[in-house]
């Protein structure tokens, strides 16, 4: 086991480079954040750590990352026992099957990926013994892809509503993936989409008040989505370089 605040030797370039480009990185999000006119530090950075190893994760945690995010259920329990001693939040941005709800749940403090009121109420019923709420975003499929996971925009409010209502739960915003396209104004429409479907969510009010967050944007385009209100961008090869 590596001391926390000593990375193995043998990993250090890689340090190097994790520190060097989470800087060029929060950089990017404090330009674009200013661009658009909004407050400096409303912006948090999600480090998308699907296929990193704990070693790698581990040295963007020692520079000051605090939030990650899994796609795979699997890779979250491999990883966690080994990032415990770090602190940090983590999020599951991933298709969450309903056979690994409770693993998931051990490790992540935020399920932004619930996509119907099936999977609303199959996690709800493992956190009937939960001391607070579990945190859960509703991700929309703005882009349409047929590949994309998410509830269809138009659907996305009601489910919203529903999940909002389900005890045990406590919606916090909307998450989505961009679509697949060089065309800037493409990717800012989804976007503005999203942002129009949580503030009309919103102004609902109630328990709906609180469900502020934006996740969206990723290395390619956080940009457009700061300048389109974004909360949260889930950032892994701006961090941790091209995936193998
Ligand atoms: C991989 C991934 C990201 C990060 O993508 P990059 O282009 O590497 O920044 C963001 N969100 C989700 C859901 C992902 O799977």
């Amino acid at each position: 086991m590596i001391a926390a605040d000593q990375p193995d030797p043998a990993d250090s370039e890689l340090a190097r480079q994790i520190q060097d480009r989470l800087t060029r990185a929060r950089q990017r999000i404090d330009q674009a954040t200013a661009a658009a006119d909004r407050p400096a530090g409303s912006v948090k950075l999600l480090l998308a750590t699907k296929n990193q190893s704990a070693d790698a994760i581990r040295c963007a945690l020692l520079a000051g990352a605090g939030l990650i995010g899994e796609n795979r259920v699997q890779e979250l329990a491999a990883k966690g026992p080994a990032l415990a001693d770090l602190p940090h939040q983590t999020h599951f941005i991933g298709q969450l099957q309903s056979n690994k709800v409770n693993s998931a749940l051990s490790w992540a403090t935020c399920l932004e990926t619930i996509d119907s009121l099936r999977l609303a109420q199959r996690v709800r019923l493992r956190c009937v013994a939960r001391p607070v709420p579990l945190e859960v975003m509703v991700q929309v499929n703005t882009s349409g892809e047929a590949a994309k996971n998410g509830v269809d925009p138009a659907q996305a409010e009601d489910l919203a509503c529903q999940v909002a209502e389900l005890p045990g739960l406590r919606l916090t915003g909307f998450m989505t993936v961009g679509p697949l396209t060089d065309d800037a104004a493409q990717i800012a429409r989804a976007y503005a989409d999203l942002r129009q479907i949580r503030d009309r969510v919103v102004a609902a009010g109630g328990s709906l008040a609180d469900a502020t967050e934006l996740s969206m944007g990723m290395s390619g385009d956080l940009e457009i989505a700061i300048a389109e209100g974004a909360s949260i961008v889930r950032l892994g090869t701006a961090v941790f370089g091209p995936r193998q």
